[in-house]
């Protein structure tokens, strides 16, 4: 079947950045066989009007409809599939309140200005906690624990760094620690670390059970929330917006906000292409010998290190190990995900017995070129948010309860973002093939850095 067919641009570049190989896997994740159902939701049929309708059902739309709800704003949440259908379904579930490696306070602070960098890093600090308590308050029930997030050493050289980076949030206030060399080892259970960043206020669930359970507590709040509900097209209708639904029902609202990540296909395209896709695999294995858990991750933190290629895992409350990430190719699978993420795993726990997985999964993530979240005026009321790049799950719920508050009356001093124009990425859609290039590279820097902690040195 053609590209165009298959309802593709033709474009090559942007049939690479929008062909969703990621939709297969949605039912095949082992959130989506163990998480409560989704919250009874159907179409748009009709016509209907809201002071603000958000387009995309992901944390971030379920944070702010939420918010939004609360404040006893008139709503409407949009899904274009069912609530966590896009990378917040499918992820590994690691509550972070943190950016990636290198993105710390001050680089924060360096692109955002000085007070609206501070609330950002406020606002991300406290975001594990708030992730923790809705819920509480809303009795969520997707398996969480707030044991913890670890970043490991995976090179003594990235000591200064961490040094550095644990003196940044504790500034702000917040309770990090650098643990030394014995204490990461002893928590990750793993003889190849040099130390750890540790913020306790991290944790880990379930994430599509999260997701349908922000959504269920904003439907009871009084938002109006659609499933399988695709917008088409969004333009000015006497003074309004008036977005229309696949299948024919219309939506007309004051104001706007997308929180379609990057798969927003065409309502937006400069607010899309402000972001690259990142494809991401994913793999569970079946529960293990419980007696395991002693000696690997023993105080159930979740753990990412600090290789460019991170080793990332966690275990689930039954037991299972989940982990992930990249594949080298922009052709990978799930399947092939199966073999490679496990056996990185193997190498650096041999006290694990040789893993297999029982789920495979992939997801798509949308990253910023300077991977910082954005909120895009893309005219008269309506505007388009991108919080994923790739620590997203705190991050969205911070910035859905930011956005909210300032659509409920707040001022623009009060955003932890600037108010931008879209700022699109030169052809987002060759991101799969940079990534082809970049991963083996660095793959090889990660190496390098841990052969040289061993005294080896590696062959160019
Ligand atoms: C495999 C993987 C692992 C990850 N691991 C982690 C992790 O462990 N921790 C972490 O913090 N982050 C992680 N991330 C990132 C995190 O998942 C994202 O940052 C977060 O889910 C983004 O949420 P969102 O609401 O912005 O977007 P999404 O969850 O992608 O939601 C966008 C929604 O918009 C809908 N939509 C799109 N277009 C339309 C339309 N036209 N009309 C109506 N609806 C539409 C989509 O169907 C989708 O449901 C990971 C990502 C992936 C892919």
């Amino acid at each position: 079947m053609s590209a165009r067919k298959r309802g593709y641009s033709a474009n090559i570049f942007e049939t690479l950045a929008k062909a969703p190989p990621s939709t297969e896997t949605f039912g095949s994740s082992l959130w989506h066989a163990e998480a409560p159902p989704a919250p009874e939701t159907g179409p748009i049929v009709g016509d209907m009007d809201v002071d603000v309708a958000v387009v995309g059902g992901g944390f971030l739309g379920a944070s702010t409809a939420l918010h939004l709800a609360e404040s006893g704003v008139d709503v409407a949440l949009i899904e274009a599939d069912e609530a966590g259908f896009g990378a917040s379904g499918r992820n590994t579930g690691f509550v972070v309140p943190n950016l990636l490696t290198g993105l710390d306070p001050r680089v924060m602070k360096n692109a955002l200005g000085p007070d609206t960098g501070d609330r950002l890093c406020l606002m991300l600090g406290e975001a594990g906690d708030l992730v923790f308590d809705l819920i509480e308050k809303h009795g969520i029930d997707c398996r969480s624990s707030q044991s913890g997030w670890i970043q490991p050493l995976h090179s003594p050289e990235k000591r200064a760094w961490l040094e550095d980076r644990v003196a940044q949030w504790q500034a702000l206030g917040r309770p990090v620690k650098a643990l030394s060399r014995d204490e990461a080892v002893a928590e990750i259970g793993s003889d190849g670390y040099h130390g750890a960043f540790l913020d306790p206020t991290g944790g880990h669930l379930n994430p599509l059970a999260y997701v349908r359970g922000l959504t269920a507590a904003a439907i009871r709040n009084g938002a109006k929330v659609f499933s399988s509900s695709r917008a088409t097209e969004m333009s000015r209708d006497g003074g309004k917006w008036l977005l229309r639904i696949e299948g024919g029902g219309t939506v007309r609202a004051d104001r706007v906000l997308l929180t379609t990540n990057v798969s927003g296909q065409g309502l937006s395209k400069p607010a899309e292409g402000t972001q690259f896709p990142i494809t991401l695999f994913q793999v569970a294995t079946p529960p293990l010998d419980p007696e395991l858990r002693k000696s690997v991750l023993p105080n159930n933190r979740c753990s990412a290190d600090t290789r460019k290629d991170l080793i990332a895992f966690r275990w689930t409350p039954d037991n299972r190990i989940v982990t992930g990430g990249l594949l080298a190719s922009p052709f990978g699978s799930a399947e092939r995900a199966r073999t490679h993420h496990l056996r990185r795993l193997n190498e650096i726990l041999p006290q694990l017995p040789k893993l297999e997985a029982e789920y495979a999964w992939q997801g798509r993530l949308g990253a910023a070129r300077d991977f910082l979240p954005r909120l895009m005026d893309i005219g008269d009321g309506a505007w388009s948010a991108i919080a994923c790049n790739g620590r997203g799950m705190a991050m969205t719920t911070g910035l859905g309860k930011a956005l909210a508050r300032w659509l409920s009356g707040g001022s623009n001093e009060q955003l932890p973002v600037s108010i931008t124009k879209p700022d699109p990425v030169a052809l987002p859609g060759l991101a799969p093939l940079a990534f082809s290039v970049w991963l083996p590279l660095n793959r090889w820097k990660d190496k390098r850095d841990v052969a040289r902690a061993r005294g080896i040195k590696l062959k160019s």
